[in-house]
């Protein structure tokens, strides 16, 4: 397995982890002061880390032996294998890591699960843009919404996120396998993203995206155009200083009633969309 290592952590990263990911890291993690991406080919990357040789099978099992369950409100997140240590009471998340960000194990990814647990979302309609693992779009599922949509730009985190359907004991629909059928209704997971300039229909309630804040303000528009009126966002993926950034796209599309919540340096932001 070959390792680029790099100074710095996610935070102080966050804009080369897209880099990472883009050139085909399969799995990044931060230890001591320095990020680890680990790749199957080198690639070119136009950044100050060093690359390096680490044997396969002891990395696989130092990383699963690593990694423990976390707990997001009432949802336990955990691989497949620590399924049985999700403790009576709370509702299992089993997320598989993989070639797709969302374990669990990222602050911003807790806040919006945790986030989402709080809610009741019976029979309201979703989307998660930027769904990676799945792993928000299936915890909406869990909470009851009727119809669900989990949108990545990265066809890569497709497969991802149907294996981490399954593992949640959801079947495809005849025919689709990407759709499955859920307590509430629907939940389909497809490659693309929101156009800023579509002025469809809206026809959603909820838009939950964890992405980065200059992303959030390219795509505040469209957020605002694919919500019915009166409707929730929760984005997260923002950096406590790009917050600004946020809040000035949210004002600017209508929305009203922001709220915010903190961990470390990672804000989960919640507003509503103009009655
Ligand atoms: N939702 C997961 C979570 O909360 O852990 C994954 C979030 S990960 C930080 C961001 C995801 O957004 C990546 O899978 C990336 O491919 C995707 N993404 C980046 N830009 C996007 C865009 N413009 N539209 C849709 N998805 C995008």
């Amino acid at each position: 397995m070959l390792l680029y290592v790099l100074p710095g952590t996610f935070a102080s990263r966050e804009d080369d982890l897209y880099l990472l990911w883009d050139a085909g890291a399969t799995g990044i993690e931060e230890r001591a002061g320095a990020l680890r991406a680990y790749f199957e080919f080198q690639a070119e990357l136009p950044l100050d880390g060093v690359w390096t040789e680490e044997p396969d099978a002891d990395w696989q099992a130092d990383w699963k032996k690593g990694l423990r369950p976390v707990t997001a409100g009432g949802f336990t997140i955990a691989p497949s294998w620590l399924a049985a240590e999700v403790p009576a009471g709370q509702t299992p998340l089993l997320i598989d890591p993989g070639m797709a960000f969302g374990t669990g194990h990222h602050e911003t990814t807790r806040l919006a699960t945790t986030a989402i647990s709080g809610r009741d979302l019976s029979g309201l309609s979703v989307i998660d843009v930027g769904s990676g693992s799945g792993i928000l779009a299936l915890a909406a599922a869990l909470r009851g919404a009727a119809e669900v949509l989990g949108l990545d730009i990265d066809p890569v985190t497709l497969p991802a996120a149907i294996e981490n359907a399954k593992l949640n004991g959801l079947s495809a629909r005849p025919g689709t396998p990407a759709t499955f059928s859920t307590p509430g209704g629907t939940l389909t997971f497809a490659v693309g993203s929101l156009d800023p300039d579509d002025s469809d229909e809206p026809e959603y309630d909820l838009l939950i995206a964890n992405l980065y804040a200059e992303l959030h303000d390219l795509l505040a528009g469209a957020y605002r155009t694919v919500l019915r009126p009166g409707s929730e966002v929760i984005l997260t993926g923002i950096l406590q200083e790009r917050l600004p950034l946020v809040r000035a796209a949210l004002d600017r599309e209508g929305f009203t009633g922001v709220r915010e919540t903190l961990d470390g340096e990672w804000v989960l932001v919640t507003a509503n969309s103009e009655r």
